[in-house]
């Protein structure tokens, strides 16, 4: 380590309380996506009492600050913290104003982001950098509460469900080079986490059928439950075409099953999740999904509507994590750093996946919290690791790259090719957002 980097670990274990004050301020009052005023509204206070200045309400409540003006031409490098909870309302540590909960952690993202401006805010730290860094607390990632965001999309304030994926759409992340994240992982310590996941496309289908005395008058009826049967039996006879390399997962549930068991269903409601680690796969198990849902609606003569909605794109890891990987070392201290399975493959999905697409992204974990994550019970159990470790492995990364007229980050831009541009990025997600009725009137003998 050099001075630099020391003094980065000395100025983050100076503040290490105010620091856990802010993991412990954004965990008392979890916030919803695109409903978390108070939280940026926190971030935005902290960044102006520093002197940098804010832009806000992006993408609703997301907001990011500069480290220093703006200057033509030089590299930017983005520290991301989402700042959303989850629905958890029976969570013992849910907010009763806002029946959500942080069970996935985000407020450590939050305190650690922040956290690692009282090292970057420093003459002597921010002169060793060539380069600017963008503080951004970031909107909704969590893929919940569609209704409500449904309603948003409706008024016209954002067209994607995810933050990133808006955020991305109204050029918030036009003047960024590199983005750096983190999450929680309650499984590890530390660990750079540079591991492809999947992408997935959201689906809500709704059979029509005819409803009728289920015993007395069957006849009569047409059964929307067993248009929903048939389409998952194939779904579940499509599973044997799947490519293992692909980790395609097709998953959901039946939201509307009916009214009772002595009336034919004539409305049933499925949801689900088309996942799978390449927009190749995504695509063909999606055709797959579609044309079994079309047959639940021939063969019994239901009605069907079919909407697909862009969820998240697959990441996709970068071949140079030297700056994490450094950071992360370093700044994990006493305790243990985990070496990734280089061969990894998430089967669930992040809006930084969609980042992932467009910029090189960086990202890495720490431990602190019980439990498994969405788990109604986790919660911190380490706060120096959940807050602090993270504020110094966001702040050395962050130095890393731009440190050395910023060879790190010029090489690692150098090597990488992005997989799409943000205008073929929109005319993907806008693509996928598609109603699909197939007759909508159930097929009746007279
Ligand atoms: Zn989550
Ligand atoms: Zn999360």
């Amino acid at each position: 380590m050099n001075d630099i980097e020391q003094k980065i670990i000395r100025l983050i274990e100076e503040h290490q309380e105010e620091i856990i004050h802010i993991g412990r301020t954004i965990w008392e009052y979890p916030e919803l996506g695109y409903k978390e005023f108070r939280t940026s509204q926190l971030f935005c206070d902290f960044m102006e009492k520093f002197g940098l200045k804010t832009d806000r309400n992006l993408a609703v409540t997301g907001a990011k600050a500069y480290l220093k003006d703006k200057k033509e031409g030089e590299l930017t490098i983005s520290l991301i913290g989402e700042m959303d909870a989850l629905p958890i309302a029976d969570s013992p540590y849910a907010n009763p104003e806002t029946k959500a909960a942080h069970c996935c952690g985000h407020n450590a993202q939050m305190a650690g982001m922040m956290g690692a401006l009282f090292a970057l805010a420093d003459p002597q730290v921010q002169e060793a950098m060539d380069g600017n860094v963008v503080f951004f607390a970031v909107p909704s990632e969590e893929y919940v509460e569609m209704e409500f965001k449904h309603g948003l999309m409706d008024e016209g304030k954002i067209r994607y469900g995810g933050g990133k994926s808006e955020l991305i759409r109204i050029g918030a992340f036009d003047d960024i080079d590199i983005a750096v994240g983190h999450h929680i992982s309650p499984s590890v310590t530390a660990c750079v986490a540079n591991h492809r996941t999947n992408g997935f496309l959201s689906k809500i289908i709704r059979y029509e059928g005819l409803s009728s005395h289920a015993a007395d008058a069957p006849e009569r009826g047409v059964d929307a439950l067993n248009a929903a049967n048939l389409a998952l039996h194939a779904l579940q006879i499509q599973q044997e075409s799947y490519r293992d390399q692909d980790t395609v997962r097709v998953h959901g549930y039946i939201s509307n099953g009916g009214e009772a068991m002595n009336i034919i269903a004539d409305t049933v409601v499925m949801e689900y999740s088309v996942r799978a680690n390449n927009l190749p796969a995504i695509e063909d198990a999606n055709r797959k999904f579609d044309r079994s849902i079309q047959a639940g609606a021939v063969a019994t003569g239901c009605g069907a509507r079919l909407v697909t909605m862009p969820g998240y794109l697959p990441t996709i890891p970068v071949k140079d994590t030297r700056a994490v990987r450094e950071a992360v070392e370093e700044g994990a201290g006493s305790y243990p750093v985990m070496e990734e399975d280089p061969n990894m493959i998430a089967g669930g999905s992040t809006d930084f996946g969609d980042l992932s697409q467009l910029m090189p992204l960086l990202q890495f974990n720490t431990g602190g919290y019980s439990h498994e994550l969405h788990n109604k019970q986790t919660h911190p159990t380490d706060e120096y690791l959940a807050y602090v470790v993270t504020a110094k492995i966001f702040a050395l990364t962050a130095y890393k790259l731009l440190k050395n007229k910023a060879e790190y980050a010029r090489e690692l831009m150098a090597d990488f090719t992005p997989a799409m541009t943000k205008a073929e990025y929109i005319r993907y997600m806008d693509a996928h957002n598609v109603t699909e009725t197939i007759s909508m009137k159930p097929v009746m003998l007279d």
